[in-house]
């Protein structure tokens, strides 16, 4: 149970006690505030952080001028140009092990750092931060953590550099979010010592491939491995795509996706193989190997966890994705919000014309996405940290329910807040001169790739539960559904905490009910008991398929949707954690600030799923209603520090590049 105690904060409505009010004709914030809040968003690597910040000065950053008329191919070559000087700045080294060129931090290669930098490419072109991500997270992510030292020396130089350009291709026509059903095949051939790839029929070509259409000079390719017969599961290879002038090698077809919804400056392609011969080395072999007579042998026993322990392996990608997608709410953010602290519309009461932010209905638009934003990129903050550091199966466990649901909270978040920001600007909001229209194709897709949104929620639901059980210990079936009904030891002093904390509104007296929802024990509890017991719920059901795989497989069917919903609790209570963290680490007046803001937060996602709370009985109608009012009250609260909160975000106006924000 998580026992953040926060202190006393200003009433909400009330001026945040800061020097910094901000301008409310949409002037510079005082810079003390933002400052201070700068800081507390710059997490566990505020350096790093200020040093991307001003190599992102250069040239090769920002976004493309989205209203000049490009071609397609125009586009490309200026992505694969700023791609160049990406490169070029020394930037892509950070991840990789220092012995084959990358950037030692802590003694080893920096993960975490690398998953921060492609957070904050996210700020500029999305088709620059996705075309890298191809290349130098998945890319060459894929050869560092599948490959064994061969496989570095000869290829982590080139990719660092960017002269040897590459594609991650997994996905397939017939199967994107089910990889392990794949049918590419990798069959050895002890003869003459190499891997034959093969593409055997039109639903196993490789489909949506970054870096395929156009620059990509050789694939991971992953594939169904057999060897002396007998099949081993999907396995990763190095595949040769073009020759040295560009031209498809032998065997290898490649086409091109063609225009897409957004990102337009990445080449995504399709590839198929004609029995592609590729030497026994091409195989990453980390995690399994084939002798030159074709035995296979793997540390990993069973097939199915060797598949995930790769996979886990890769899931940096997946932190860095759901980061980059945050940053392009920010800007989106920072392009509303700044707009609604200019442009007015209908008079008020005293006849002078209103603020757009001044009108309610527009703060309650804006704000609680602006709280949301911050809890997510205090989330990631903590999440990128743990990146590269698990020392045992339960953390990496961990880490990858943790990246799997921030990726699918925070890229579903950022599709939304774009989406609201772009309706916020009004007519101006739909003009390419203004971003946010070409900004929202870009982060759309972000819901789809590195793991379908639905389906990684899935895969949270399933750690959580595992979890769960070995919370509990191994219990067999009946101990469990006794232990998730609230009947053991520390689970139950747990549930009686968060529970007791949780009455204080039902109990509330009449006039305290504001009181107690302000209360900061009393909001994590509510967002920790909800996860809690649609956890348990969840368990309960699950059990009951016990027995037989059949049994199992149609109850955990019927029960997709209570999967979303305890997944999608638990990172509500990850996020609102770590923002209360956050506010902790403020200094000065900042933390005021954010402290109205988790509040705002915390209610805004409680009041979001209300119906849950009624029908639990954790609210009655009368809480319900006070919990409305409070939610106006705190974003009018919110509203003072509203410039200084996007500001925070140390957007540059070149990089928010929106024509509304010039004079
Ligand atoms: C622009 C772009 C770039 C890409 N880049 C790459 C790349 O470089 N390399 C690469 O390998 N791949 C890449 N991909 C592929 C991407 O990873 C896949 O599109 C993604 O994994 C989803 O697979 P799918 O398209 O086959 O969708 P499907 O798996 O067919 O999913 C379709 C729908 O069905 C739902 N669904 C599927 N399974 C379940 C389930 N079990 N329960 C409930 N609902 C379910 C999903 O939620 C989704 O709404 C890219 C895709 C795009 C669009």
């Amino acid at each position: 149970m998580p026992t953040t105690v926060v202190p006393a904060r200003p009433a909400p409505g009330s001026s945040s006690g800061s020097s910094t009010a901000a301008d409310p004709a949409g002037g510079p914030a005082a810079g003390e505030l933002t400052d201070l809040l700068t800081a507390v968003l710059d997490g566990h690597r505020p350096e790093l952080r200020r040093a991307l910040r001003e190599a992102f000065r250069a040239e090769w950053f920002g976004p493309d001028a989205a209203d000049e008329p490009l071609d397609l191919e125009a586009r490309r070559a200026r992505t694969l140009e700023r791609l160049r000087g990406f490169a070029g700045s020394g930037l892509t080294r950070i991840g990789f092990p220092p012995e084959h060129g990358g950037t030692a931090h802590e003694g080893r290669a920096d993960l975490s750092g690398s998953v921060i930098v492609y957070e904050m490419l996210g700020l500029g072109d999305l088709s620059l931060m996705v075309k890298a991500g191809v290349q130098w997270g998945l890319f060459g992510g894929a050869v560092q953590a599948l490959g064994t030292e061969r496989h570095h020396r000869a290829y982590l130089p080139g990719i660092l550099d960017g002269s040897l350009l590459g594609c991650f291709a997994m996905t397939e026509s017939g199967h994107g979010s089910d990889v392990q059903r794949l049918r590419t095949t990798a069959v050895y051939d002890p003869a003459t010592e190499e891997f034959v790839v093969h593409t055997p029929e039109p639903t196993a070509r490789k489909d949506y491939i970054g870096n395929a259409a156009r620059d990509g000079r050789v694939a991971v390719v992953f594939a169904q491995l057999e060897t002396r017969g007998e099949a081993h599961g999907v396995h990763a290879l190095l595949v040769p795509l073009r020759d040295d002038d560009g031209r498809p090698v032998p065997g290898v077809t490649i086409g091109d996706c063609g225009p897409k919804g957004g990102l337009a400056g990445v080449d995504n392609g399709r590839l198929s193989f004609d029995r592609v011969r590729v030497p026994r080395t091409a195989l990453l072999d980390r995690y399994a190997a084939v002798a030159s007579d074709g035995t296979y042998s793997s540390p990993i026993d069973s097939a199915n966890r060797r598949f995930f322990t790769m996979i886990g392996a890769l899931v940096r990608g997946r932190v860095s994705v759901g980061g980059a997608a945050t940053s392009a709410g920010k800007v989106a953010l920072t392009i509303a919000v700044r707009h609604a602290l200019r442009r007015r519309q209908f008079p008020g009461p005293d006849g002078t014309e209103t603020l757009l932010l001044d009108h309610p209905a527009h703060r309650r638009k804006l704000l609680p996405a602006l709280a949301r934003t911050y809890a997510l990129s205090f989330a990631q903050d903590e999440v990128a940290a743990l990146v590269g550091t698990a020392a045992d199966e339960a953390g990496r466990r961990r880490l990858e329910y943790l990246a799997a649901g921030l990726k699918a909270t925070a890229t579903a978040h950022a599709v939304r807040t774009v989406q609201t920001c772009r309706e916020a600007c009004g007519g101006a909001g739909y003009l390419a001169e203004n971003r946010l229209p070409v900004l929202r194709g870009d982060v759309d897709v972000f819901t789809t790739f590195e793991g379908d949104n639905t389906v990684l929620l899935q895969l949270v639901a399933k750690g959580l539960l595992t979890d769960h059980r070995h919370h509990l210990g191994e219990l067999d079936a009946l101990g469990t559904a006794r232990a998730v009904a609230g009947q053991v030891g520390g689970l139950l002093a747990e549930r009686i905490g968060a529970r007791s904390l949780v009455r204080r509104v039902r109990e509330a007296v009449p006039g305290r009910t504001r009181a107690a929802l302000l209360d900061r024990e009393v909001q994590l509890a509510l967002l920790a008991d909800r996860e809690q017991h649609v956890l348990e719920g969840l368990a309960r059901r699950l059990s009951r398929g016990r027995g037989s795989t059949q049994g199992a497989a149609e109850v955990a069917a019927a029960a997709q949707e209570h999967m979303l919903a305890a997944a999608r609790a638990a990172m509500d209570r990850v996020a609102a954690e770590s923002f209360a963290r956050a506010v902790e680490r403020a200094e000065g007046p900042a933390r005021g600030v954010l402290s109205r803001l988790l509040d705002l937060h915390v209610l805004a996602t409680i009041e979001a799923d209300l119906a849950w709370f009624l029908v639990h009985d954790r609210l009655d109608p009368a809480a319900a209603r006070v919990l409305g009012s409070l939610v106006d009250d705190l974003c009018a609260g919110v509203r003072r520090d509203a410039r200084a909160l996007v500001d925070a975000f140390a957007v540059d106006d070149a990089w928010a590049a929106a024509e509304l924000l010039t004079d």
